[in-house]
């Protein structure tokens, strides 16, 4: 999968749900109150009442979702820090992926 855009906000259900099943990139919260943090897609610290609720209710007024296709993204674009409950790892291709 060829990935074009390197953020979007995340705006409905469908959307956030598309893009779990794809399992690619992170997902950064935002907050009108706390510095932004960046989770694993498919942590559980991201869940469907607070979505709806920042979302859906508050209309984003109060922080919203976005997808990122890397840590390094999250960091400079909403200067997001890494969730301390899920730990997304720094997006690295390492060399030693292939054993040889
Ligand atoms: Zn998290």
């Amino acid at each position: 999968m060829q990935i074009v855009e390197e953020t979007k906000e995340i705006t409905s259900f469908e959307d956030l749900r598309k893009l779990r099943l794809a399992d690619e990139g992170y997902i950064v919260i935002t907050d009108t109150t706390r510095p932004a943090l960046v989770h694993k897609l498919n942590a559980r610290c991201i869940n469907t009442d607070s979505f709806n609720l920042k979302v859906t209710i508050n209309q984003g007024k109060q922080g919203r979702y976005y997808w990122v296709d890397s840590v390094a993204t999250a960091a400079r674009k909403y200067g997001a820090k890494r969730c301390k409950t899920c730990k997304p790892e720094v997006h690295l291709v390492l060399s030693d992926t292939f054993d040889s």
